[in-house]
């Protein structure tokens, strides 16, 4: 199954999407975690990315475009994806649809997460993640077993720069802007499925797998 999950930041995106691809046996594929490799590994993709991410800001479209194409042609995502992030831009949405026709496999859903601004502004100021693995944890709902410290690898937890709450604000303005137009796109093209995410994770899990009907 080849999806998109949409919603904006703090949304139980990431969440969801490592539930049910590891369920489903396909990859999770997040730019943002695609990029926070790069910044953290200083490459030349990782300095370019990095000074948007810190404004709270999108990756320009043809930087983004292009190594979500690379990822997509991997072997891992030859049965299906989830990709977690990406589209962000209408621009973004029609290259992907260009992508997977030449690729001779068409996106199944889109996936709209919906919550709002204030809660995804609370969730975000208790999100903690871990740098090494990428586990993701909130000291409210979900915190590790030990404070601070990550259950998979031991690593020290940290807030990400960009929960920070200006830069949550910039993040849910450009959402606004930029991202929320998809919901149109998707749905004028009957592929959304809408899912109330103000839930508890496993509720919200409950639905999205009868929503797409692997319940
Ligand atoms: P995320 O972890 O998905 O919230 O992404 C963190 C940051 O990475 C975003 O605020 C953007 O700066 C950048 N980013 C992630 N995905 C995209 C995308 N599809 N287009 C442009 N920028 C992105």
């Amino acid at each position: 199954m080849q999806l998109v999950f949409l919603g904006p930041p703090g949304a139980g995106k990431g969440t969801q999407a490592a539930v049910l691809a590891r369920e489903m046996g396909i990859p999770q594929v997040s730019t943002g975690d695609m990029f926070r490799a790069a910044v953290r590994d200083q490459t030349p993709l990782g300095r370019e990315a990095q000074r948007y991410m810190e404004a709270g800001e999108l990756v320009p479209d043809e930087v983004t475009i292009g190594i979500v194409e690379e990822r997509l042609r991997a072997r891992d995502c030859q049965n299906g994806f989830i990709l977690d992030g990406f589209p962000r831009t209408v621009a973004q949405a029609e290259a992907l649809d260009r992508i997977l026709s030449a690729m001779g496999r068409p996106l199944d859903r889109a996936v709209e997460f919906r919550v709002d601004e204030e809660e995804v502004v609370r969730r975000l100021a208790g999100r903690r993640s871990c740098p090494q693995c990428g586990a993701v944890y909130n000291v409210h709902t979900q915190p590790p077993q030990q404070a601070g410290v990550c259950d998979r690898c031991g690593s020290q937890l940290v807030q990400r720069e960009d929960d920070r709450e200006e830069t949550v604000r910039a993040r849910l303005a450009v959402y606004r802007t930029q991202t929320a137009p998809l919901i149109g796109f998707y749905e004028q093209s009957g592929r959304l499925v809408r899912i109330d995410a103000a839930r508890r994770p496993d509720e919200v899990t409950a639905e999205l797998k009868e929503a797409l009907g692997i319940a």
